[in-house]
This record gives structure tokens, sequence and C-alpha cells, in this order.
């Protein structure tokens, strides 16, 4: 009875992952769809703590679960509550990494219970293998994911050294060896091989992420995340628990076609983020071309050719994260289509510090879904477009991507902003973005820049604009 009781609790996890997953594809439903994945996830846990019995024994160690999950969840959610949105990229991805070293750490913990409760003749290598697996991927995923997240926060710099990429990939090949080495030959001396094939899964993960700089990030960071999601399917195999297998197969799925979608998005091929080839090393500095006369626009000015327009496009960028100016943002479009402006926004999939990050910044303020543009769309609508009104967006509208093959982001699609008839760029400075290179479309004669805190700058300007 009980163990069918277990079935059902996986059966609803399962279930809600999968519903709550399909909620999560559309903005109105996203907030309940992690709801309901959150609840299937509790009801599995619960399940799992009581009813789980193994040769007649219940899991027992109750104080040490619940004080793992007090603390755990303590921590968790003030995190969550106290990140301002701007650091929600970074701490995405270092809970990305909290799962691959949970993934990394079932794999040592059956790997020491497998060899210390089984002889070499009876060891069962297809478990072997299970762990094995789980233990790089996740170590990988752990290792790739706290890297990124300090490249995310600023914390470390891109670093590559001549010669990294073969190393990368004598390391993966070495980690491989050693793990088909203990699954095929079992040798005597069985654990030092695999703290050896730990110690180098890690490292490979910090060398893999550490060279990949520019505008690449956003592939690896998708490609950690799937890996993560795999580890854990892993652990499900190992444990023939069915809502850890859905759970991970679903992270892991999700996660490989987002980094295909970026993949796609940045023109990139896969093969070249597995060995890790890609941004490095050019990171700052790769366009040939410097400097140039910029001219301004004052906010009455752009008030004025705002409300004036048929069209007005919206393209908006990780400072306006920053600014925390979606609010305001909203307001001006609502004013301007009040005047008779037609207003949409053009979303690049790279914009901003995470997959979607436009997307949910906009949705927080309301915005509706209907009015956001994807980058091919709205590119065939600029040449019918009045103004672009940039905010602290850069790289997306870089045209070096196009034109400068020395460029560090060159043959990555942009929002071809320079098709429209002007083009206003808010921003506090002339200060590169992400990839750390110019942006000549500032120099070109269409270009105005208006110079500030998006905030500010577009709580000034709806004033102008409302007083017309
Ligand atoms: P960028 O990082 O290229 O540019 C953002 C611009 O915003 C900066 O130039 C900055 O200029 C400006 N800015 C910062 N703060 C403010 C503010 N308070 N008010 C107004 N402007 C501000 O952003 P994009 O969105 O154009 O491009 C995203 C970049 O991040 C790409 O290179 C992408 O590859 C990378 N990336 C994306 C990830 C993703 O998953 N989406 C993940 C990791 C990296 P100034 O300082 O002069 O104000």
């Amino acid at each position: 009875m009980e163990l069918n009781l277990l079935v059902l609790c996986y059966l609803i996890g399962s279930v809600t992952f999968i519903v709550g997953l399909k909620m999560l594809s559309n903005p109105a439903s996203a907030r309940n769809g992690n709801l309901v994945a959150a609840v299937g996830m509790f009801v599995a846990i619960l399940g799992t703590i009581f009813l789980y019995e193994e040769n007649g024994q219940k899991l027992g160690n109750y104080t040490w679960i619940f004080a793992a999950l007090f603390i755990g969840s303590v921590a968790g959610t003030l995190m969550a509550k106290r990140v301002q949105m701007t650091a929600m990229p970074e701490m995405v991805s270092l809970f990305n990494g909290m799962g691959g070293a949970c993934a990394a750490l079932i794999s040592v913990i059956e790997f020491r219970h497998l060899v210390h409760t089984s002889d070499a003749a009876s060891l069962d290598q297809t478990s072997l293998l299970i762990i094995m697996l789980g233990l790089i991927i996740g170590s990988v995923s752990f290792a790739g994911s706290v890297i990124a997240w300090g490249k995310l926060n600023g914390s470390i710099k891109d670093f590559a050294f001549k010669g990294q990429h073969i190393i990368n990939i004598i390391l993966l090949l070495l980690t491989l060896f050693i793990a088909a080495h203990i699954v095929i030959n079992l040798p005597i001396e069985l654990e030092l091989y695999f703290y050896a094939a730990v110690v180098l899964a890690l490292v490979y993960g910090i060398f893999f992420v550490l060279p990949i700089g520019g505008a690449d990030m956003p592939v690896v960071i998708s490609l950690l995340n799937s890996f993560t999601g795999v580890a854990a399917a892993c652990g499900g195999f190992l444990y023939d628990n069915k809502v850890m297998l859905t759970g991970g197969i679903l992270v892991g799925a999700a996660g490989t076609l987002l980094t295909i979608l970026m993949c796609k998005a940045m023109n990139r091929s896969l093969q070249n983020v597995l060995i890790g080839s890609f941004g490095g090393g050019a990171t700052t500095g790769g366009s040939a071309q410097t400097g140039g006369t910029y001219k301004e626009v004052t906010l009455s000015d752009a008030a004025v050719v705002m409300s004036y327009a048929n069209k007005v496009m919206i393209v908006p960028g990780y400072g306006l994260a920053v600014a925390q100016a979606q609010h305001v943002c909203h307001e001006l479009e609502k004013t301007l289509e009040a005047k008779g402006v037609e207003v949409k926004y053009a979303i690049h999939p790279v914009a901003g510090r995470m997959p979607g990050h436009m997307n949910v910044l906009l949705a927080e303020a309301d915005v509706s879904y209907e009015k956001l543009l994807e980058m091919e769309q709205a590119n065939e609508e600029f040449k019918n477009t009045d103004v672009v009104l940039i905010l602290g967006a850069n790289d997306v509208v870089n045209p070096a991507a196009k034109s400068d093959p020395s460029s560090p982001i060159y043959g990555m699609p942009i929002l071809e902003v320079e098709e429209a008839k002007h083009v206003i760029v808010n921003k506090r400075s002339m200060k590169p973005g992400y990839a750390g290179i110019e942006n000549q479309l500032f120099f070109q004669p269409k270009t105005s820049m208006l110079f500030g805190d998006a905030k500010k700058a577009l709580q000034d300007l709806l004033a102008e604009v409302r007083n017309l």
C-alpha cells in the first residue's frame, strides 16, 4: 500500500514537472508553472523521506535530513529574496552549479557504497558506468557554473593561454579514459583512479569555461544547465527513482534545446563550445575601428521625434535591467500609444545576462507579450520604423558583428537598427558592453546619444512626451 502511495507521489511529481515546464513557456503562466513544479517536487521529496523503504527499512536519519532541509531552505529563501534583479543570472548559475555538485556527490557516495559492499567479482559495472557519468558531468557542471557565476558578477576575468584548447581536449580525454578504465578493468587501485577522475573533471570544468568570453557566455550557460539535468538523470537511473529521472531528463532536454537555440542565435557551432574554443583571447578591443564623433540629442528633441512618429521600436538591453527602468518604459509605451504611435519591442535572444532576461523583465512590468518581436521579425520591421529607442543595449546592436571579421562577435546575428530612420541610444557613457568592444553604431549619422541612467532618462523623457 505504502509503496503504491510512493509511486503516486512520484507520478504527481513527474506530471507537475511536465505541466510546470509547459506553463513556463508563456510569461503569463510562468509564475504559476514554477509553483506547480515546486509543489510536485515537495510531494516527491516528502514521499521519499517518509514512504521509501529498502529491505523493509525506512530511510531513518531524520534529524540529519531535516537539518539539511532546514539549512538549505533558509539559505535558498534568503538568497532568492535578497537578490537584486540584475544579479539573478549569477544566482541561477550558482544554483545550477549546486545541482551539478549534488549529482557528483551522489556518485561519490554511491561509488563508496558499491565498492565497500561488493567484492571485485560481483561489482555491478552498469552501476559503475552510471556513477562515472554522473560524477564527470556533475563535476564539470559544478566547476563550470561557479566560474560562470564569477564571470557574470565580474569577479572572474576571461583567461586563456596559448594551447589551452589542446589542454582542454587532453583533460577531457584523460578523464574519459580513466572512467572507462574503472568501468571496464576494475583496477585494484579503484578508489585512487576514481578520485583522480573527480579532480580532472573539476579542472576540466574550470578550464572549459574560463576562456569563454566576448558574447559567447549564453551558450555555455545553457549547456551547463543541460549538463546538470543529465547528471541528475544519472542519479535517478542509479536509484531507479522515476521522478528524479524525469526531472533530470526534462532539465537536460530543455537545456539542450536552449543550447541549440542559443548557438543558432549566436551563429556558433556546438563543437566549438564543447572544446571551449571560441570567444576567448579576443574579448577586448577586437574592433579595428576606434572613436569618431557622436552627437547627442536633448530630451525635448527626443520626445518630439518619438511623439510624432508612426512607429517606435524599443530595444531593451542589460542596462534597462540594471536601471530597473522596465515600469517607466512601459509607461512611456502607453503614453506614446495614447498619442497614436505604434510601439513595439525588439528582443535579441542574448540581450541581458540570461536566456529570456528581457522577456522576464518586461513581463514584470506587464508589457503585453504580443508587443515583443523576436529578432528575425524585428529585423524585417526596422525599415518601416521611424524611431528606434535603444535602452541599455550595446552588443546586440553592434554592426561589427556583420562588418568586422576581427571582432569577437563577428558572425553573431544582431538587431539591424540602422535600417530605421532615427536611432536614439540611451546609456550612461561611451563605455562598451559585455563583449568589451566599441560600437560603431553610436558614431553613425542616424544615431543620437541620450546619456544618463535609463530610469532617470526615461522618467524625464516621459514627462517631456506628456507635455507635448
Ligand atoms: P551589453 O552588456 O552589451 O550592454 C549593456 C549596456 O548598458 C552597456 O554598454 C552600459 O553602458 C549600459 N548600461 C549599464 N547600466 C545602465 C544604466 N543604469 N542605464 C543605462 N544604460 C546602462 O548588453 P546587451 O543586452 O546589448 O548584450 C548582452 C551581452 O551579454 C551580450 O554580449 C551577451 O552575449 C552577453 N551575455 C548574455 C547572456 C544571456 O544569456 N543573455 C549571458 C551572459 C552574457 P554604460 O556603462 O555606458 O551605461
